[in-house]
Formats: C-alpha cells, structure tokens, sequence
C-alpha cells in the first residue's frame, strides 16, 4: 500500500510502497478514504515535544475509511462500515481515568499516527472500540478534520464552560480555530476571533464571530478589553506570545484553554493577577468517544462547517509547507479515493 512515512524528524516524509497491516485481536483493518494533515502531524514529522515518536512511523489522525476486515473478536463493527480512527487510538479502559470518563488522560493510551501507525496511508489497522462511527450522510472530507480539529476544540469549548453571555476569544482560526469559533456560537456565545491572517479572519467573520481582531496590525489585548475582556479564551494558535495575550485578554474569573501544542513549551503567567483574578488555567486534550459521536452528530444535523482543500498523499510535503506558512484557509484533507 502506499503510505506518507517519516524516517527522520529532520527529512521530508517519504511517499512509498510499505505492507498492509494485518489486523491483531480486537483490531479492524480500514482503508481510508480521506485523511486530514493536523498542525499535530507536523509537531511528529519534526520531533517538536518533549515526548518524540519512533521513525519510521505513518502520521495521520484523522483518517476516515471504511473496514476492510475484522480481527479476531472484534466487536460492534461490520465490513462496509464507515469509521474514523482518531488520536485516542486505544485506552485501557480500567484505569481511575479511564472509568470516570477521562479515557483521554489514561496512561497506557495509544495514539494513531504517533505510538502507532496512522492514517497517512491506503490502509490502517484500529482497534475496533476505539473508532468512531461516521454517520449516514456525513461527506468523508468533512469528518475527517471532524476527527481531531473538531472533536479536540468541541471538548475545549465544553470545558470552558462557555455559555450565553459569555464573550470567547479564539486565538489562531486554523484548522481547529475555525471549528472552536462555530462550537463557542452552538454554545451561544459571543465570539472574537484573532489571527494574523486576514484571509483567515474572514473565513472567521463568515462562520459566524461577532469580532475579528488581526494581531499582526493591532494588538488583540487592548481590542479584548476593549470588549470589556473575554470570558474564555482557547488558544490553538502555535507560539507563547498568543498565549500571554490570551491569558491578559481575560476579565475577572476568566477560564484560559490551552490547546495549541507550540514546539517553544514554555509560557510566563503572573501568579499575583491569577489569584487576585480569579484566572482559571485548563490544558485540554483532544476528545471521548462520546465527545466524537456528538462532534460528527452536530455536523449531520448541519449545525457545523468544514472548510477544506483536497490533496494527493503525494503533495505531502508541500502541504506541510502551506500549513506552516499558514497558506491554507482551515484544513487540507488528503484524498485516497
Ligand atoms: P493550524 O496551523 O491549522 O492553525 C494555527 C493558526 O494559528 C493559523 O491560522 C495561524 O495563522 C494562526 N497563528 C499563528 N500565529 C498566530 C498568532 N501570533 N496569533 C494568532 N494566531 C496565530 O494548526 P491546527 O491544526 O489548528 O493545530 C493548532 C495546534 O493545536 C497545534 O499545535 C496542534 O498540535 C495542536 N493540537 C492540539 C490538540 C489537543 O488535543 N490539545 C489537538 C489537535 C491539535
Ligand atoms: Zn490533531
Ligand atoms: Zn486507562
């Protein structure tokens, strides 16, 4: 099969010929229709965190296809099915975390496209309880960036908090900002959005934020206070500087989501305002099952937009570039079909 592979964090991915796998206990095999390129699988094809994938590895975590075939035992699932195999590829499922609902902070978890194999390829192999299912209806392209950019700032606008008459900043309106702007408006928010793109803003102004600040000409926490401050702000834009001014756009009890996962890992915060304001700090990590059934229901009953650009497997390279350079209006999808 053909798959996108990294063999060193300081080298292209290579498009080649590698085996199909074989599914083990548990397991499915699928064969991905589509696949979104996250700014996550960059961090993994550079070896940006602190804890590195093992090249040679296949990123991808927001592959969309159908299964091919059943492993041993694996249950709840039929061939023709349509699925996506998300970040959260696998968890034990016994842990404190995992059995009081926060199956994404278990500790033996695995990850599609990281620990494991991913979605950069004509096949993948998951396990079968940890697939989401792909509602009747739902365009391929759209759940893919559903899989992880939607899933992940569904969850950070849940816990956030954020309700109507709230104010929500979302700072960088990429693949995941543009889908945090439409969940803070479900959630019946105000929204300001902030890039330093205007293309991206505009894309912003057309999902539905009330604001849109550009912090390459104007400087977003005054345009906040302006506001009379934000009550929550995500951040999914890939620096610290965004950040500190997500962190100072905030009125009194404000909640601050950390969701962008910059290569630079460190943030400087006042501790003096945080107490005498009352700041909530909350790292968020992608999504449930149960979070990822209700992003792609949300997107069947038409309450949310993907914007995407289609790609071969082959133009891998050149769309890491055109994210990086924040050439791409929200997400590109690579297209096996
Ligand atoms: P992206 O590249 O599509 O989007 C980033 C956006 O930030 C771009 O629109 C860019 O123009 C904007 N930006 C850059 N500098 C900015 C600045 N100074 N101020 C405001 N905006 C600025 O990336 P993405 O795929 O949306 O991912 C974003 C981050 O989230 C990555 O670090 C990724 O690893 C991380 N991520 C985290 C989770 C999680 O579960 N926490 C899940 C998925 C992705
Ligand atoms: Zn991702
Ligand atoms: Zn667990």
């Amino acid at each position: 099969m053909k798959a996108a592979v990294v063999h060193a964090f300081d080298r292209p991915l290579s498009v080649k010929d590698v085996p199909v796998p074989t599914p083990g206990d548990g397991e499915v095999l699928v064969r991905i229709e589509t696949s979104g390129l996250c700014h996550t699988d960059i961090h993994a094809a550079h070896g940006d965190w602190p804890v590195k994938p093992a090249p040679p590895f296949i990123p991808g975590h927001e592959g969309v296809g159908i299964v091919e075939r059943l492993g041993r035992g694996a249950a709840g699932l039929a061939e023709g099915d349509r699925v996506a195999v998300p970040w959260l590829g696998w968890a034990c499922g016994a842990c404190e975390y995992c059995a009081s609902g926060w199956e994404t902070l278990c500790e033996s978890q695995r990850n599609t496209g990281y620990s494991v194999n991913g979605g950069f390829a004509e096949y993948v192999v998951a396990s079968a309880a940890f697939v989401g299912r792909v509602p009747v209806g739902v365009d391929p392209l759209d759940a893919a960036p559903l899989t992880c950019a939607g899933v992940t700032t569904y969850k950070a606008v849940k816990v956030s908090g954020a309700r109507s008459s709230d104010l929500v900043a979302v700072y960088g309106i990429g693949g995941l900002g543009h889908l945090a702007v439409q969940y803070a408006r479900i959630a019946g928010a105000a929204v300001v959005a902030v890039d330093v793109v205007d293309s991206k803003l505009k894309v912003a102004h057309e999902l539905g934020a009330d604001y849109v600040v550009n912090a390459a000409c104007e400087d977003p926490v005054a345009a906040i206070k302006a506001l009379g401050g934000a009550d929550v702000a995500v951040v999914t834009a890939v620096s610290p500087k965004p950040f500190q001014q997500a962190y100072a756009s905030l009125r009194r009890r404000g909640r601050l989501v950390f969701v962008a996962l910059p290569a630079d890992n460190h943030v400087d915060i006042p501790i003096f305002e945080t107490v005498l304001n009352g700041i909530t700090v909350v790292g968020s990590i992608v999504g449930t099952r149960v979070d990822l059934a209700e992003t792609f229901e949300l997107h069947a009953r038409g309450q949310t937009r993907v914007i995407r650009e289609s790609r071969r497997l082959e133009q891998v390279n050149e769309a890491i570039g055109q994210v990086e350079r924040a050439e791409v209006d929200a997400r590109i999808v690579f297209d096996l079909r």
